[in-house]
């Protein structure tokens, strides 16, 4: 295996209640590389994502999932988390008294003593989410109540990007993060992402729209339908799926 692989995906085939949904996908991505996933409604985005992250929910047949290096195919969320992995959602989960900022020092410090390292004080804490919270320029009151309870859109994706700036984690997956968001608040989130981004870290952005690209260059885009990666290219062909849509890049269209 490359030293430089984050993700590795081989012969991925997922199942749900006896119905396939991943059909034999491999994808590798190196240290520094932005991904997009793109296609239809349905075709297998956001269950690849959530295997990826290992959601009980589906059962892998066949095929391994590889996290710089480790075998994660059969380990637990938690886990591959620690190990560096973080999804970002599409519709970030309300979690009702829970509060914001005890969430984030729980998930911080449960990583610190995954990896051996000393937990952070409250206090402590509390400076580094200064920091960010101005950094990333969300609304300090959304820090003190419950997780995404009530947040608008546009809030819960920037809540999304504070806990993915306090992971720091290798592989981000972010699932149509854009959904739901106008241009500023798409503008700001995608700066936010681009801050985050260097060599050594790896970015897997699933979406529908050119937009986004625009902000987040992708060294790949895969275009994905009915479970497989059908077409793989360059960020240039994000304004011909714009234009042309999905078909023309599916198996029957390429000679075309
Ligand atoms: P996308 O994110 O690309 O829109 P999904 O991964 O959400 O697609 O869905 C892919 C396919 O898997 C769809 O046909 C969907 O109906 C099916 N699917 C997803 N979750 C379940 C489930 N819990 N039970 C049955 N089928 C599911
Ligand atoms: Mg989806």
């Amino acid at each position: 295996m490359d030293k430089s692989d984050i993700l590795r995906i081989d012969n991925l085939c997922v199942e749900i209640n006896e119905k396939e949904i991943i059909k034999n996908l491999s994808l590798k991505i190196q240290s520094g590389e932005i991904h997009a996933i793109m296609g239809k409604n349905g075709s297998g985005k956001s269950t690849l994502s959530k295997v990826i992250a290992g959601h009980p929910k589906y059962n892998v047949t066949k095929g391994k999932i590889f996290l710089c290096g480790d075998d994660i195919t059969d380990e637990e969320p938690e886990v591959r988390s620690h190990k560096g992995l973080f999804l970002g959602f599409q519709y970030p989960v309300e979690i009702p008294g829970v509060n914001n900022i005890d969430f984030l020092r729980l998930a911080y410090n449960s990583k610190k003593n995954f990896n051996n390292q000393d937990e952070i004080d409250p206090l402590s804490f509390l400076e580094i989410i200064d920091q960010k919270v101005k950094e990333i320029n969300i609304d300090i009151s959304l820090i003190n109540r419950n997780v995404n309870e009530g947040f608008s859109g546009g809030e819960k994706k920037k809540n999304e990007i504070l806990q993915m700036s306090l992971l720091s984690s290798r592989m981000y997956i972010l699932d149509e993060i854009d959904s739901g968001l106008d241009i500023d608040a798409l503008k700001n989130i995608s700066n936010n992402i681009n801050k985050l981004q260097d060599k050594s870290n790896s970015l897997l952005l699933i979406t529908h729209y050119e937009r986004l690209l625009s902000y987040l260059k992708p060294d790949y885009i895969h275009i994905m339908q009915d479970g497989r990666i059908v077409y793989t290219g360059g960020s240039d062909i994000a304004k011909q799926i714009e234009k042309h849509g999905y078909r023309y890049f599916t198996k029957n269209n390429l000679t075309e």
